[in-house]
């Protein structure tokens, strides 16, 4: 203790009987706890559990809420300020919580009476008696309207990152990632299923000479141009189109045999004529054009998915050196 504590001490002993010196203290005390609950950001406030009423509540619940602190008088009025969708299982577990005796925190929305609401974390101190049985309830509430916030934008920046990580940054196609991922999901549904899937994989033609005759920014364009005609023609949900690296693009068809494929692949390559896109630098066509391999494996075959795709690539390969501006296939004998 220090000097200025015990003068302190001194003074009010020597004034005071010792029992009303206590009784100051008691009522000092309470008057600074009162002062300091009603003066904090978080709102304090008890429960009787046998009524269902509230003993107490702060008055800041004015400031945070709105609503006057005597409109506060039974559970539910604080379970009807309660937005819909936060009411049944908030109410739910803190009923339980308080019931089993266990100190529970919960977040909810609090509504305002214009409308809007306030996010609110109750803490929540369960008060029992001395054969143990529920008494009532204290706690606090705090405004986490700004950590909510927060957390939202947090939320959806890691989406956003999430789908920039799996989206091709020129064309906004799927990348190599998202293909990856998704050929080996489709191959392990494919292993069960006994379905087969297809890939389509294709290169542009002389796409070098393009780029030296329009230069890199018409390059780009192209490159776009084509993955949008390439997602025209692979429609359903299952299918993924993406850029695989430089001027080839992939197309992932699971469920889907080879002759769907080819017909595709062929549609693929209409698709990307219609572009019309003048080229200049090719030996084939006067526009834009590209090679194609296609293939189609049951995932049961003794084949992993990164060989298929090797496969395919060597198939392509194929397709360029038989003339370009074609599609070849992997399993030519069961295709026309
Ligand atoms: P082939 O018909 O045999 O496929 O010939 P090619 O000229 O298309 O093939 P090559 O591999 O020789 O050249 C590919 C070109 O694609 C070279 C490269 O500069 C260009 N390229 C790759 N990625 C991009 C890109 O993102 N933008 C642009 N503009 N060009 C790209
Ligand atoms: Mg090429
Ligand atoms: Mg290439």
């Amino acid at each position: 203790m220090n000097r200025a504590t015990s003068a302190t001490t001194a003074v009010l002993t020597s004034d005071i009987p010792p029992a009303d010196a206590h009784v100051q203290d008691v009522i000092e005390n309470a008057g600074v706890y009162k002062t300091l609950l009603e003066s904090t950001n978080a709102i304090p406030w008890k429960i009787n559990w046998a009524t269902m009423e509230f003993a107490y509540i702060g008055p800041q619940i004015e400031s945070l809420l709105g609503w006057t602190p005597d409109s506060w008088k039974t559970v539910d009025d604080w379970v009807n300020r309660m937005h819909v969708e936060d009411r049944e299982y908030v109410v739910n577990f803190c009923v339980s919580q308080s019931k089993a005796g266990v100190d529970h925190e919960a977040d909810y929305r609090a509504l305002k009476p214009d409308g809007s609401y306030v996010w609110i974390r109750d803490v929540v101190h369960v008060v029992r008696n001395e054969m143990g049985e529920v008494e009532s309830l204290i706690g606090f509430m705090f405004d986490i309207s700004e950590r909510k916030a927060i957390e939202n934008e947090m939320q959806r920046l890691n989406q956003e990152l999430e789908h920039l990580s799996f989206t091709d940054g020129l064309t906004g196609i799927s990348n190599r990632r998202l293909f990856d991922t998704r050929l080996e999901s489709e191959w392990a549904h494919a292993c069960t299923s006994g379905l087969p899937v297809s890939l389509i994989v294709l290169d542009i033609d002389h796409f070098k000479n393009f780029n030296d005759i329009h230069g890199h920014i018409a390059g780009d364009d192209c490159l776009k141009r084509v993955a949008g005609a390439l997602l025209s023609v692979a429609r359903r949900s299952s299918d993924v189109v993406a850029r695989f690296g430089g001027e080839e693009f992939i197309v992932l068809l699971p469920d889907t045999n080879q002759e769907t494929a080819y017909a595709l692949a062929q549609s693929c390559a209409a698709q990307i004529a219609k572009l019309e896109i003048l080229h200049g630098g090719s030996d084939v066509s006067e526009f834009v054009t590209a090679s194609f391999g296609v293939g189609t494996a049951r995932a049961c075959e003794r084949l992993s998915p990164e060989m298929f795709v090797k496969d395919v690539d060597r198939v392509l390969y194929r397709a360029k050196t038989s003339g370009r501006n074609t599609i070849a296939l992997r399993d030519a004998e069961v295709m026309p």
